[in-house]
C-alpha cells in the first residue's frame, strides 16, 4: 500500500544553506524528503497537498544547548535556581513542557546540556515511546566537574549534602571521570558535559582549565569509544584550546576564545555555541539594578562587598565586549557556530529562542547565516549532518513551515509557525 505523502507546493524554500528559492515543491514520503522540485508534482490519491503561497519552508531547527530541567521561572531577577529545589517528578513535568514549547517553535532537535537525575534520558525515552511529544533528543549527562570548583555542590553547599544527586557531579582523577562517563553513557546519554572553567554565568572567566590533561582525555576517549559526544562549559581562553585539542566536540560559550583557540577549533572540527543572549540579559539586568537599595541578587553564592559586586559585573562586561570582537573573527575563519543558550534561567524563558537570533543580527550577522546556524550547523553539531539539517532529497523530513519570510524578518519565527514536521510526521498543524 502506497503511503500518503505530504506535498508542499509554491513554497519559498530556505533549504538550510541558501540561497532562498521561490515557488518550490517539496515531497515528503514516509520519514524522508522524497523530492525537491521547481514545479508542483502531480498529486496522488491520499496525498496531502499544502499550498505554501506566502510561506517559507525550512528545516526544523536545532537548539544546541538545551537544559531540559530549567524553568519555568517567575519574572524578575532572582538568582538561577537550576531546579535543584524541585522534586524529580516536578522536574520531569518541566522537561516535558520545555520539549513541547520547543516543538511549538519549530525546533525539531535538541542537544542536551547538563541536567539532574537523568531528566534528558527520561525525556528522550518518553518521546520515543510517544508518551509526550517533543524534538529529537541527544540526551546529556549531569555536569561533570572537578572537585571544589565554584559550582561543585559539595563545595559551597556541602552542608546540604546535595553531592552527586543534582545537576553537577564533582570528581577528581582520570579514573573518576572515566567511571562517570561509562556510567552515564551506559545509561543512554548521548552527550557528556564537562565544566572546565569559571565564567560566562555571573562572573568573569578565569584563564584556567580545571581538568588535568589526563582527566580530559579520559572523558573524551571514553565517550568517543562509546559513540557519545563531549561538550564543555568553556568560557576560558586556555580551556577552548585544550578542549579542542583533546577532541571535545562542542565548546559552549567560548567567551575568551582567541586566535589560537580559533585555530584549534577549526583543526578539531569542533562546534562553538556562542550563547550571547544570557550575557545580554544579565548585563541589562545589572544596569537596571539600584545597588544603593539592595545587593545585586545574582551571585556566585559567596558573600561580597558592593565594591566586589561592581568589580565582578565590570569584569563580566569586559568579557562580553571581548566576545563581541571575536564573533566576526570566528565567522570569518569558518568556525561552525550554532544556536542555544541557558533558557530556563531567570530572564530566559524557554521558547524565547528568536531573541538569541536577534542578538546575532544586532552583531551584524546576516539572517540567512543565523538560520544556517539554527539548521544545517545544528545537525552537523549532532553529527547528523548527512541525514538532517537541510532540505535535500533523501534526508530525514524535519521541517518548519513559517508564514512570511524569516530570511528577511526573524520575527516571522516568533509569530508565524504554521506547521512542524518531525521524522515525516506532522507534529504541529495550524493551517
Ligand atoms: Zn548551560
Amino acid at each position: 500500500m502506497a503511503e500518503s505523502r505530504l506535498v508542499f507546493t509554491h513554497a519559498r524554500l530556505f533549504d538550510g544553506e541558501g540561497p532562498v528559492r521561490e515557488d518550490v515543491a517539496v515531497v515528503v514520503e514516509g520519514n524522508r524528503i522524497a523530492a525537491v522540485h521547481e514545479a508542483a508534482p502531480a498529486a496522488g490519491d491520499g496525498d496531502r497537498v499544502i499550498d505554501c503561497t506566502g510561506m517559507t519552508l525550512m528545516p526544523g531547527m536545532v537548539q544546541s544547548h538545551f537544559h531540559t530541567g530549567f524553568g519555568p521561572t517567575p519574572s524578575g531577577g532572582i538568582a538561577p535556581s537550576l531546579g535543584l529545589e524541585a522534586s524529580a517528578p516536578f522536574m520531569g513535568i518541566i522537561a516535558a513542557s520545555n520539549a513541547r514549547i520547543a516543538l511549538d517553535c519549530g525546533v525539531t532537535s535538541i542537544i542536551g546540556s547538563s541536567n539532574p537525575g537523568g531528566l534528558d534520558l527520561a525525556l528522550k525515552e518518553a518521546i520515543t515511546l510517544g508518551v509526550v511529544d517533543g524534538p529529537r533528543v541527544l540526551a546529556c549527562t549531569s555536569e561533570f566537574m572537578t572537585t571544589g570548583e565554584q559550582a561543585d555542590g559539595d563545595n559551597r553547599s556541602w552542608f546540604m549534602q546535595l553531592g552527586n544527586k543534582g545537576l553537577v557531579r564533582s570528581m577528581t582523577g582520570a579514573d573518576a571521570f572515566r567511571h562517570a562517563t561509562r556510567e552515564e553513557v551506559g545509561r543512554g546519554c548521548n552527550v557528556v558535559k564537562i565544566s572546565v572553567a569559571r565564567g560566562h554565568g555571573s562572573a568573569a572567566a578565569w584563564d584556567v582549565n580545571y581538568l588535568t590533561a589526563d582527566e580530559l582525555d579520559a572523558v573524551v576517549s571514553t565517550a568517543h569509544e562509546r559513540g557519545a559526544l563531549v561538550r564543555a562549559h568553556c568560557p576560558s581562553r586556555i580551556g577552548v584550546i585544550e578542549c579542542a585539542r583533546a577532541g571535545v566536540d562542542i565548546i559552549d560559550h567560548a567567551d575568551r576564545i582567541d586566535e589560537e583557540g580559533i585555530e584549534a577549533v577549526l583543526a578539531a572540527d569542533a562546534t562553538v555555541v556562542p550563547s550571547m543572549l544570557w550575557s545580554e540579559r544579565f548585563l541589562q539586568f545589572a544596569d537596571s539594578w539600584d545597588h544603593s537599595q539592595a545587593p545585586f541578587p545574582i551571585s556566585e553564592g559567596i558573600p561580597e562587598t558592593l565594591d566586589q559586586t561592581l568589580a565582578r559585573l565590570a569584569a563580566v562586561r569586559e568579557d562580553y565586549e571581548y566576545t563581541q570582537t571575536m564573533l566576526p573573527k570566528m565567522r570569518e575563519a569558518g568556525v561552525r557556530l550554532v544556536l542555544g543558550d541557558d533558557y530556563g534561567f531567570p530572564m530566559m524563558p524557554h521558547g524565547d529562542y528568536v531573541s538569541e537570533m536577534e542578538v546575532y543580527a544586532g552583531q551584524g550577522v546576516p539572517i540567512d547565516e543565523i538560520l544556517q546556524w539554527a539548521t544545517r550547523n545544528g545537525a552537523q553539531a549532532m553529527k547528523m549532518g548527512d541525514t538532517l539539517g537541510t532540505v535535500v532529497e533523501g534526508k530525514l523530513a524535519d521541517l518548519a513551515l513559517i508564514a512570511g519570510d524569516p530570511t528577511t524578518d526573524l520575527n516571522a519565527l516568533r509569530t508565524g509557525v504554521r506547521m512542524v514536521v518531525k521524522d515525516g510526521n506532522v507534529v504541529r498543524d495550524h493551517l
